[in-house]
């Protein structure tokens, strides 16, 4: 995964597409969503493209 997208970063690295000495996201663009009803602070939101590895 060379070819990672500069302008994601990541430390999810139980991720497939995490790039794990970069700290870096190798997919293009992501999801990012909420698993909380009204969510009022960062913990509450997930990124949605998450696959485990
Ligand atoms: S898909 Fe989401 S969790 Fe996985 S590496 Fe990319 S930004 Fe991180």
């Amino acid at each position: 995964m060379d070819n990672c997208n500069q302008t994601i970063r990541c430390t999810v690295d139980k991720c497939k597409y995490h790039q794990n000495t970069k700290n870096l996201c190798s997919l293009d663009a992501i999801t990012i969503g909420t698993h909380e009803a009204n969510p009022t602070e960062q913990k509450c939101t997930d990124c949605m493209s998450f696959e485990v590895r």
